[in-house]
């Protein structure tokens, strides 16, 4: 699964969680405050953007452009998707200030999970399952805190619910496209098919549109009361996406060809 790795220049190590728990607290009052905020090589998920850039009112493409890159990591012909820093002084993220975060109600999921990070795995008869692995970065003073959590407690408390059903279904993807079979069949990262696959995947306007707009709905089954949702609301649009990555590239999932 695809997950924050922040690369400052401190050490990282990660313990699982299981059914312990943890202490944390994270305040403007602590020594460290904002410092993982800084230099951080940070993965979004594809609802990261459509909470973010609603919150920034822009469209997707727009946030796209203003605030991510790209780049070819672990997965061989599909970009990774970063949020971009800026290149002021120990290049701090875009949307930090002195008070803190300004999209923090819609902050990327790896900044709420933190210092929890999820790692979902696909069993052999396709169910997915979550492990909490909790990291210990040496910079951060947060786990010297006195406050407790559970891994529930905290999905709770940070409003991580919401994104668990696109960032498991993203994860389910993200894993056969790790598994490098397109290469072997000449594509590459700029081939129609994954291009289409990320405009599904991180470009919410534009996938609206191709829904439609083109010949989407005379070639897949998308019930009435659906189409309703998607016309207005991003998410849903998204999981509607992410079952077409599945039915074109995989030939599998929940969205059915019309005969
Ligand atoms: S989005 Fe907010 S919480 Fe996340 S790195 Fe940027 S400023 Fe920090
Ligand atoms: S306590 Fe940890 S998560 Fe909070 S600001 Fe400091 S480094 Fe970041």
């Amino acid at each position: 699964m695809t997950t924050s790795d922040n690369t400052m220049d401190s050490k990282a190590n990660r313990k699982l969680l299981g059914s312990r728990t943890f202490n944390f607290a994270c305040h403007d009052g602590v020594p460290c405050f904002t410092r993982c905020c800084h230099n951080a090589d940070m993965y979004l998920y594809p609802y990261d953007i459509v909470r973010m850039k609603q919150n920034l009112n822009m469209t997707s493409e727009e946030f796209l452009v203003a605030h991510t890159t790209t780049a070819i990591r672990d997965m061989p012909t599909f970009p990774n998707v970063m949020l971009k820093m800026s290149d002021r002084q120990n290049n701090p993220c875009t949307f930090l200030t002195e008070k803190g975060c300004t999209v923090y109600s819609d902050r990327p999921y790896s900044c709420r999970a933190y210092p929890l990070e999820p790692a979902v795995y696909g069993d052999a008869d396709g169910s997915m399952r979550t492990q909490y692995y909790v990291m210990h970065h040496d910079y951060c003073k947060g786990h010297g805190e006195d406050k407790e959590w559970t891994a529930k407690a905290w999905i709770v408390d940070q409003e991580m619910q919401a994104y668990h059903e696109p960032n498991n279904c993203w994860a389910r993807i993200a894993g056969r496209l790790q598994a490098d079979s397109f290469r072997a069949q000449g594509l590459d990262m700029n081939s129609p098919p994954m291009k289409m696959a990320f405009m599904a995947s991180y470009n919410m306007d534009t996938f609206r549109h191709f829904v439609f707009e083109s010949s989407f709905l005379s070639r897949y089954v998308v019930p009435e009361q659906q189409l309703d949702v998607v016309k207005q609301d991003d998410r849903e649009l998204l999981m509607l996406g992410l079952s077409w990555i599945e039915r074109f590239l995989f030939s599998d999932g929940a969205l059915e060809e019309r005969a």
